[in-house]
């Protein structure tokens, strides 16, 4: 940032130097005419540069005298006029108040000796005129004529070049003005030939350089504010450029009247419409950029203002709109004071740069009134436009530009605060997923431990009657042929009774797993209820099946428990299932075999014959 606001600075002072080079041309004051001639003999051209021709003109109203008309005669009948002139200075001259004539300019200047071709650079000289140097016919700009039907007005500088005879040269304008009455006439230069080419590419150049920074600086600033319709600062600001960039070729080197003829109506009244139009974007500029700042009242004046002033420049004399331009003037400087003054406080109270606007802005409003003054009384100052205008422009510029890389940066912040968010956002969303499937799976683990519950027994962990029913129909289902057994533990309310129920339930586990483990592959087992199991054999064979059964018996009661100290017995009922029963048949079935393995004496296998 400090780089940025280094770096501006430096580039308004070097502009602002070399727009004071520019517009540096005579630093030694030259002798003045004086009723009529100017004694040059002793100026030093090359050394010293251009003169400006200000100073005691004679002046012959009301008619057009040529070389040969002046005689000892005529010169003494001559009117002195002071260049630059006005409707003031003219007055004090002039034998009529009407301030609309035509007459004659002359001026006799005694040069160096030197054979050097020199040039002589004419801008205005009321309305229109002729120029002989010498006797001899350099040009005319407009159309001079002895009234208005006859006279055109047009303003652009005349560059004429001539050698001189005996070191001696005379100046004849015919002038006339029957549109503007404001008798201005601005003194015109004399230099040697190239001084003046130099002068002339100068200020070309200058203009041309300055209505290219202008047009460069509108057209990036309005394009801008159609990119960011939002902040109508550029928008604004664009327009005040382009407004002046278009006077740029109007006034000045008149490089547009110059290079393409149109009425010089135009060229007139566009020229002040680029004051109104631009000054009115000033105005709307510092409103928006400082909202806070100005009251509505100002920019409604200011437009208001603006748009009679329009009116004006579009239909009014040339002599009205002249007139028009003081109470503008007025209206306008006071507004712009008043700005400053706001500027000013914003800046102390620390407003956003309030301090760069104002700098620019007290540049470009004493450039204004140093051309004001210029444009009125033709007092003998250089334009100070193309300072106060690059100033103005660079300052605003940047601050627009800050403006902007402002406001990108905390875009910038602010998307960096949204992409950690963002980030943040996916680590809680993963987070969530986890914790989701997470539940999920422990409610699905829960669920599958719900489901086992309900088809496992609590005690032993055998599948309980439900799930060997749900076993025991997949088998029906698959077609295969199996056996149904039923084993009850012998007389095991005695066990109980005699060493207790938690051991009852310890040997029901015990058993549990003996009977699991003894009918791997051959079948599997499930708690039917009480001390009862449900056993299923595979196969259709019945020896087969009930030796099987034996086998898981004896196994069961051979061994001596180690609980009780005594064996345990179990009797067991058999049922072959076959697709000529149903299941709950065969199950009864194999009760009917256990009840007679227990009448039977118990600890036995009992095959349920048909
Ligand atoms: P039998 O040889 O005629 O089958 O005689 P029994 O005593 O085994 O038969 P009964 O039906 O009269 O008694 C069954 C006993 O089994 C009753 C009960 O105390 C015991 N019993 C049933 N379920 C459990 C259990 O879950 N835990 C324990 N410890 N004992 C149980
Ligand atoms: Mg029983
Ligand atoms: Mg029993």
């Amino acid at each position: 940032m400090k780089s940025i606001r280094g770096f501006a600075v430096a580039i308004t002072i070097v502009v602002l130097m070399l727009a004071y080079y520019v517009n540096t041309n005579d630093r030694v004051t030259p002798p003045m005419p004086v009723k009529g001639y100017l004694d040059l003999r002793d100026w030093s051209f090359e050394k010293d540069g251009v003169v400006s021709l200000a100073g005691e003109w004679a002046f012959y109203f009301n008619e057009f005298l040529e070389a040969s008309d002046f005689d000892s005669d005529t010169m003494s009948r001559a009117q002195y006029i002071v260049l630059p002139s006005n409707a003031n200075t003219m007055n004090a001259v002039k034998p009529f108040v009407n301030n609309r004539f035509y007459g004659t300019m002359r001026l006799v200047i005694d040069l160096p000796e030197n054979s050097q071709i020199y040039g002589l650079r004419s801008d205005i000289v009321l309305s229109a005129y002729k120029l002989y140097v010498n006797d001899i016919y350099m040009g005319e700009v407009g159309n001079v004529g002895k009234d208005r039907e006859s006279s055109l007005p047009y303003y652009k500088p005349l560059d004429s070049y001539f050698s001189v005879k005996d070191n001696r040269v005379e100046l004849i304008y015919h002038t006339s003005d029957f549109y503007f009455e404001d008798c201005a006439i601005t003194p015109p230069q004399i230099g040697f030939a190239d001084q003046i080419t130099q002068s002339v590419k100068l200020g070309f150049g200058r203009d041309l350089f300055l209505f290219g920074m202008l047009l460069t600086m509108g057209l990036y600033h309005i394009g801008l504010s159609v990119i960011r319709k939002k902040d109508q600062g550029p928008l604004f600001f664009g327009i005040f450029c382009l407004m002046f960039g278009l006077r740029m070729l109007i006034v000045g080197s008149r490089v547009l009247p110059t290079l393409l003829p149109l009425s010089f109506s135009i060229y007139f009244r566009v020229a002040y419409m680029t004051v109104f139009l631009g000054v009115l974007a000033l105005s709307a500029f510092l409103y928006v950029t400082f909202e806070a700042l100005f009251p509505k009242i100002f920019i409604k004046v200011s437009l208001y203002f603006t748009i009679i002033s329009i009116v004006v420049a579009a239909v009014a004399s040339y002599k009205l709109l002249s007139i028009w331009i003081v109470p503008y003037a007025v209206v306008e400087f006071t507004l712009m004071g008043y700005a400053i003054f706001v500027l000013i406080e914003g800046k102390k109270r620390g407003t956003h740069f309030a301090g760069w606007v104002l700098l620019g802005f007290v540049c470009i409003v004493f450039t204004f009134l140093n051309d004001f003054i210029y444009e009125t009384t033709l007092a003998n100052r250089a334009s100070m436009i193309p300072l106060g205008l690059t100033v103005f422009i660079m300052t605003q510029a940047y601050t627009l530009s800050a403006k902007f890389s402002n406001a990108f940066a905390s875009v910038e912040k602010l998307s960096g605060e949204k992409e950690a968010l963002l980030l943040e956002m996916k680590h809680v969303n993963a987070n969530l997923e986890n914790i989701v499937e997470n539940r999920t799976r422990d409610l699905r683990e829960a669920l599958a431990e719900m489901d086992l519950m309900s088809k496992t027994d609590y005690l032993t962990k055998l599948p309980n009657r439900r799930l060997m029913i749900q076993k025991i129909e997949a088998l029906v289902q698959e077609k295969q042929d199996f056996f149904v057994a039923i084993a009850d533990i012998d007389k095991f309310k005695i066990v109980n009774d005699t060493y207790g129920h938690d051991k009852g339930d310890i040997i029901l586990q015990d058993l549990s797993r003996r009977l699991t483990k003894a009918l791997e592959g051959i079948g599997f087992v499930g708690r039917w209820g009480g001390e009862e199991f449900m056993i299923v054999l595979y196969g259709s064979d019945s020896i087969k099946a009930l030796r099987s059964a034996n086998t898981i018996r004896e196994s069961i009661a051979s061994k001596y428990n180690i609980i009780i100290h005594s064996p345990i017995t179990i009797t067991i009922g058999i049922c072959a299932y076959n697709d000529k029963i149903t299941l709950d048949t065969a199950i009864a079935n194999a009760d009917k075999a256990l009840y007679e393995g227990k009448l039977g004496g118990r600890n036995q296998c009992r095959l349920y014959r048909m």
